[in-house]
């Protein structure tokens, strides 16, 4: 049986597989506990190791904002992503958005 240790509880919380969720490396994706019902990051290797990271955001705290390093740079400015989910946000305006991509032209 595939399990993942839940990181809030501690509790085995068994991988369901069904959807082909979980089979793709370096990609985390979210899972609830059954135990806790806490939701968290689960990132799979390539054995299939299953580890449990800790995600306050998905549970009502705020997200870990991390600024993203890429090319092309204007691109990137503005941008953050949390470093719990993964999830990205443009922190610019529309307007500071439209400009940023004129400028990539
Ligand atoms: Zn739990
Ligand atoms: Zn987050």
């Amino acid at each position: 049986m595939d399990t993942v240790t839940c990181p809030d509880c501690g509790e085995e919380c068994e991988i369901n597989h069904d959807d082909g969720a979980f089979y793709t490396e370096d990609e985390s994706e979210k899972m609830q506990c059954e135990h806790c019902d806490k939701y968290f990051m689960v990132s799979t290797s390539i054995s299939f190791y299953h580890e449990g990271h800790s995600a306050p955001c998905l549970n009502g705290k705020e997200h870990d904002w991390k600024e993203i390093h890429g090319y092309p740079k204007e691109y990137f400015e503005g941008k953050k992503r949390c470093s719990y989910c993964d999830e990205v946000k443009d922190f610019l305006t529309k307007k500071e958005r439209v400009e940023k991509n004129k400028a990539l032209q």
